[in-house]
């Protein structure tokens, strides 16, 4: 598959049958797997055979489907885990542990704001925030001796900002390590961070990439390319013996290639069990089918809603990074050639109540605290998400109560923009 087009490894990545086997990947639903010998399968716990034993390790529909998304970012391997909390969760404790510090990006989503300024913190885990937007130097200044990872959303949800990838994996290598990056907004179709030097991707496949609203689901992508025995102080789980697996030194065993995802699922999976069943496992692959087809028609439906909305008078501000007004209109440039999102985020002049009326008079946009579907959808955060916050908190945070965030679906635009139009004229 490796040179094909990412259109052609959308299609048929991961799975390829042989002579009389299903053509679609065959949803494996069962916890546990045969063996002849309890040597056979004693192999498989020793790490030192390839096989199934155990769902809540591995599980072949799974497997396969991580395959396609590794293949889709370019990285060498995968695992799906049960939510894009999970999985951003595992990709940082994979690496971090209690008197670590790591570095991060103050614009992410708000459930991973809390993962690890609250729960991570009460781990042992500290961070230090800093704005996407920041120096090269402020970003240096952020950095301490127990730092073990750096982390950011390409494009941050809600905030749409754009993170520069090559000036935070500049910065995580100069300090000896791993960038992490949240790919759910642009995924692989329209942004590869591995290419611009990111180590480590992870997604809520919630999203884009099932994009029917219809199965929860996360993943972890591995570069292969940190070499972790070159920063063996910084990183003694993948360095060292691990004494839950035989005195197994996963950097060695596995390599570069394979110790982060095989360590991740030997230790966090088999601890914490976060799995991703294998039935939601085969509805995000007819959701990876056709991700190449969606998201261009969802970046067309973006950027005709934001064009619209830049130009009315009701409107004080959009924030979508395909304006040519946008703050992040040149970075877009550079790591979203073929745009970012179907999300766009746009201020009414009319304050909270204004919003209340707008929301209240759309037929084809529904209000759900969701993205990334294939029906459009909107939210306001003053009125849900944050409503316990005053409109002057909300300013303070930079969510003003007029604020509307809509995720353009798969529909056609000009009903789209029609629907917008009426909405508007009710306020
Ligand atoms: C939704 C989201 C998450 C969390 O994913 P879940 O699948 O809801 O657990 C993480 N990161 C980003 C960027 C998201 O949009």
């Amino acid at each position: 598959m490796d040179n094909y087009s990412i259109n052609t490894k959308c299609v048929q990545a991961g799975y390829t049958p042989g002579n009389g086997e299903p053509r679609q990947i065959p949803i494996v639903q069962s916890t546990t797997f045969k063996y002849e010998t309890s040597e056979a399968m004693g192999a498989l716990f020793d790490l030192e055979a390839e096989g199934y034993f155990y769902t809540r390790l591995q599980n072949p529909t799974n497997d396969r489907v991580a395959a396609k998304i590794a293949a889709l970012e370019g990285g060498s391997a995968a695992m799906l885990t049960s939510s894009g909390q999970a999985a951003n969760f595992f990709a940082l404790f994979n690496i971090a542990e209690c008197g670590s510090h790591i570095v991060v990006s103050s614009s992410i989503y708000g459930g991973t704001f809390n993962l690890i300024k609250v729960t991570m913190k009460k781990m042992g885990i500290d961070a230090t925030f800093v704005s996407p937007d920041c120096t090269e130097e402020e970003l240096d200044a952020a950095f301490q001796e127990n730092t073990k990872a750096v982390f950011g959303e390409t494009i941050a949800n809600p905030a749409l900002t754009v993170l520069d990838i090559e000036k935070f994996a500049k910065a995580a290598h100069k300090h000896g390590v791993p960038l992490i990056v949240d790919n759910t907004f642009p995924t692989p179709v329209n942004c590869r961070p591995i290419e611009w030097g990111a180590d480590i991707v992870t997604h809520s496949t919630t999203k884009y990439m099932d994009g029917h609203g219809a199965a929860v689901g996360g993943a972890i992508v591995d570069s292969g390319k940190f070499d972790w025995m070159a920063h063996a102080d910084k990183f003694p789980g993948l360095c060292t013996p691990d004494d839950s697996y035989h005195g197994i030194t996963y950097a060695e065993k596995f390599g570069k290639e394979g110790a982060f995802i095989t360590k991740a699922t030997a230790q966090l999976m088999r601890d914490f069990g976060s799995i991703q069943s294998p039935q939601h496992a085969f509805i995000l692959n007819l959701g990876l089918e056709s991700l190449h087809v969606r998201m261009a028609r969802h970046v067309e439906n973006g950027q005709a809603v934001a064009e619209y909305l830049e130009g009315h008078e009701k409107v004080a501000a959009v924030s979508y990074s395909g304006l040519k007004s946008d703050k992040y209109y040149e970075l877009a440039k550079k790591y979203l050639p073929k745009g970012g999102c179907g999300v766009v985020s746009f201020e009414l002049k009319g304050g909270r109540a204004a919003a209340e009326i707008f929301m209240k008079n759309l037929k084809i946009a529904a209000i759900e605290t969701h993205v990334a579907d294939a029906r459009t959808c909107c939210l306001n955060p003053a009125t849900s998400t944050h409503r316990q916050m005053t409109d002057e908190q909300l300013k303070e945070a930079g969510i003003p109560a007029g604020l509307i965030r809509i995720s353009c679906g798969l529909e056609d635009k000009e009903d789209l923009i029609k629907d917008i139009e009426n909405a508007l004229k009710a306020i």
